[in-house]
């Protein structure tokens, strides 16, 4: 039985004082059938982490570097994350690989040290607006999940997003048929490179323009075990009635 999973995102925004917004979400949301996860800006990690120590809510990352440690100037490790008290870290998000120029290999790469490191890599895939007119989205999202995902991947280790670039950040959402069928695609995939106990075990996120006002439609979608949320995230206000919604699918 696969847990369901709330997880934020919260980019490049917030500041210390902006934690009380976390501190909102741990008191208003009682959600016992959800995981909680918020992947804070790298600043935030450490201070958040210790606010919530003793709430089930988890704290992640949003990106880590591919190597253990070394010369790498102004980026992160993934035990550096871990040490600051991240959980969990997003990997491959379309905003890294379109701004980054990050590739399913370096995606796959930093899956590889998160979980040496012992965090959960929450790894995204999706397709452009462009591939999607051009009758290309099981194609970019099989080809993504294949080369991003490590042979090494599990349930426990990895939890996989479902984010369709044109419907992130855009108010824009995929219709239930769209996200019906990536998420088989992706089930179907995963089973047949993993097996059927491993493949059914990833809990597989959707992620694009998720709100309180399309939440419970979503989640009640067939292989969506939660959603990967931008800017409802934010605040208590957003974020409270999504989880609720998760909680009551
Ligand atoms: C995201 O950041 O992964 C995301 C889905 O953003 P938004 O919910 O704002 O579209």
């Amino acid at each position: 039985m696969r847990r369901k999973l709330a997880a934020g995102n919260w980019k490049m925004n917030g500041l210390l004082a902006d934690l009380g917004q976390l501190d909102r979400i741990m008191a208003a949301c009682p959600a016992p059938g959800v995981d909680l996860l918020i992947c804070l800006p790298a600043t935030l990690i450490h201070t958040a982490s210790g606010r919530s120590a003793s709430h089930p809510l988890q704290v992640g990352a949003q990106d880590c570097h591919r190597a253990s440690a070394g010369a790498h100037t102004g980026d992160i490790a993934a035990a550096q994350l871990a040490d600051a008290g991240a959980t969990a870290v997003i990997l491959g998000h379309s905003e890294r690989r379109a701004d980054h120029h990050e590739d399913s290999a370096t995606v796959r790469a930093k899956a590889e040290a998160a979980q040496a490191a012992g965090l959960i890599g929450v790894i995204c895939v999706g397709e452009t607006l462009a591939e999607r007119d051009a009758g290309a989205t099981l194609d970019v999202i099989g080809a993504q999940l294949d080369a991003s995902v490590p042979d090494s991947a599990t349930g426990d280790n990895t939890v996989i997003a479902y984010e369709p670039v044109w419907a992130i950040g855009t108010g824009r959402i995929a219709t239930t048929d769209q996200i019906a069928e990536v998420h088989g695609f992706i089930r179907a995939r995963l089973i047949a490179r993993f097996g059927a106990a491993t493949g059914q075990a990833f809990r597989l996120l959707y992620g694009g323009s998720v709100k309180p006002d399309n939440a419970a439609q979503i989640f009640a979608v067939p292989e969506v075990d939660g959603a990967l949320v931008g800017g409802a995230s934010l605040t208590a206000e957003d974020f409270c009635p999504i989880i609720a919604a998760l909680d009551a699918s």
